[in-house]
């Protein structure tokens, strides 16, 4: 049974969708005004090994993410310039191309890390009249106010505002107050109240991005966004353009990293509850952060790594996948190019292990093995219990450890050889790697053509002759066709050179 901890509940729950084998799922998307870092990476990776748990028991997930192409202004606080306008400016392009660029380059990101796309990826600028119809509902509610800049969210009228993150509206704006480092607009009545609608500025470069709106020129707030695709896509709230709040049904799941919980997140469930007054989320989820020695990993910051840049240093792209894995989604990790390095190898010994295994296998594809020694299904069991348990990837990834030391442990001894069952093993490797995704099934043998089998055999003759020197000379003659040998008590086994960059 798979449990999984939940922000709301502050506790590890079973997971039991809304409709018995449905799940609905959202994750915020990215803000597309520069190329994501792999903290941002961290956070869809996580997600992305939650689908692959769910998918793995057998439900139907409908994952709908959003872009984020306007309204994220630098400052949360609703202060501060929009992104995207931001770096329009900078690189002399319009809002539009810097929205469209950057999400081809995450897409290819996501790609690159073997991401199961989501099934709907909305862009927040397709829905304007959506985004229009909420605030129209929240008005007609009284939750909004308006100030010379926008309409915005009166927080004080939710009596649960705050919950996600386990203070209530007070303690909250007691805690924005003691804290405020940045300009908080006098006109808002509370430091908690967010903008749903700001004002096209009237100094200042004009604003490339903005709609008519009842209120006047503008653009959506960025927690809007998320909430109206949540309500269209997921909670089935909007018919035909109508908003019906109370069609709205809760959604299973919602994730993002832990910088959400208190504003976007919190500001979501406001705006969504205050309309439907029903429970919006059953279960959110938070990943922790991907830090450097200073602290977080972050644009802001300066201190962005890009996948291109472990790219461009030579790492596979999956090495990062498999770094990512052996930590918690909830601990913080610690990114180092010591430690990539390390993920770099351990995967590098599973591609071994997988061609191992297939190499083996047809060699003995003949014998039936008499028994398997290995206990798989026990290590299966260990496998699930831990990605059961909160999503362990940790202990998850101990289990496929354990399989593949006691395979070698079997293999490598000439009187058990018989002892192992090749596919099995093997099979088992890729039914982990439906979670893990560390395109496993990629990996194949080489295709042996007559000249190299030819090198091959007279190599072997020569050894038997103890013509060393002739042997070598076909070891050498086979390494420049690309393939290594290594020679083994029972023949030489074939591996590709670079099977591991090749694949
Ligand atoms: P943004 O594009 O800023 O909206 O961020 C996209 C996602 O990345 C959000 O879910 C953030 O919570 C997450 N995120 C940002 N920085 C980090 C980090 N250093 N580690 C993990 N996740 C992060
Ligand atoms: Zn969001």
């Amino acid at each position: 049974m798979l449990k999984l901890y939940n922000t709301l509940t502050k506790k590890t729950q079973p997971f039991k969708p809304l409709h018995e084998k449905r799940v609905s799922l959202y994750t915020c998307g990215p803000t597309v005004y520069s190329f994501a870092h792999l903290g941002n990476l961290k956070t869809y990776l996580f997600e992305d090994i939650l689908k692959r748990v769910l998918i793995y028991h057998g439900y139907q997930v409908k994952h709908v993410m959003n872009i984020t192409d306007v309204g994220h202004l630098t400052s949360n606080a609703d202060s501060g310039v929009d992104k995207i306008e931001q770096e329009a400016l900078t690189e002399q392009k319009s809002a539009w191309e810097i929205a469209e660029f950057y999400s081809q380059a995450f897409f290819n990101d996501l790609k690159q890390l073997n991401v199961i796309f989501p099934k709907i990826i909305a862009k927040a600028t397709d829905y304007i009249p959506e985004d229009l119809e909420l605030i129209k509902e929240l008005e007609r509610q009284g939750y909004t106010y308006r100030t010379s800049d926008g309409i915005y969210f009166d927080t004080s009228k939710l009596k649960d505002y705050g919950k996600l993150t386990g203070m209530n509206f007070e303690q909250l704006n007691k805690l924005l107050k003691a804290g405020a480092r940045v300009e908080f607009s006098p006109e808002k009545k509370h430091l908690t109240d967010f903008a749903l609608w700001k004002f096209s500025p009237t100094s200042g470069p004009k604003r490339q991005m903005e709609w008519s709106s009842p209120w006047g020129v503008g653009f959506p707030g960025w927690h809007l966004e998320c909430a109206v695709i949540n309500l269209k896509f997921l909670a089935g709230a909007f018919q035909r353009g109508k908003l019906i709040p109370k069609k709205a049904q809760t959604i299973d799941l919602h994730c993002g990293g832990v910088d959400h919980i208190p504003i976007h997140h919190t500001n979501e469930i406001a705006e969504v509850e205050a309309v439907t007054k029903k429970k919006f989320v059953n279960f959110w989820l938070h990943g922790a952060f991907l830090v450097v020695k200073e602290g977080r990993m972050g644009k802001s910051e300066g201190n962005a790594v890009l996948l291109t840049d472990l790219i461009k240093k030579g790492f596979h792209p999956l090495s990062y996948r498999y770094l990512v894995l052996t930590a918690h989604y909830r601990t913080p990790l610690e990114f180092s190019w010591e430690s990539l390095k390390a993920s770099e190898e351990s995967l590098k010994n599973i591609f071994d292990f997988i061609y191992d295994c297939l190499w083996w296998q047809t060699k003995y594809q003949s014998e039936k093995p008499q028994n398997n020694l290995l206990p798989l299904n026990q290590i299966h069991k260990k496998w699930l219990e831990a990605l059961d348990d909160d999503l362990n990837t940790p202990q998850a990834l101990a289990a496929f450890w354990e399989l593949i030391n006691s395979y070698y442990q079997i293999r490598k001894n000439p009187q058990l050889k018989n002892k192992i069952n090749f596919k099995a093993v093997y099979q088992t490797a890729l039914e982990f790697d439906k979670v893990f995704g560390l395109k496993l099934n990629k990996i194949t043998l080489p295709k042996i053509d007559s000249h190299l089998k030819q090198l091959i055999t007279e190599r072997e003759q020569a050894r038997q002759q103890q013509q060393w020197n002739k042997a070598d000379q076909l070891r050498k003659e086979i390494d420049k066709l690309g393939y290594l040998i290594e020679d083994t008590a029972d023949g030489p086994k074939i591996i590709t050179k670079e099977i591991y960059r090749n694949y």
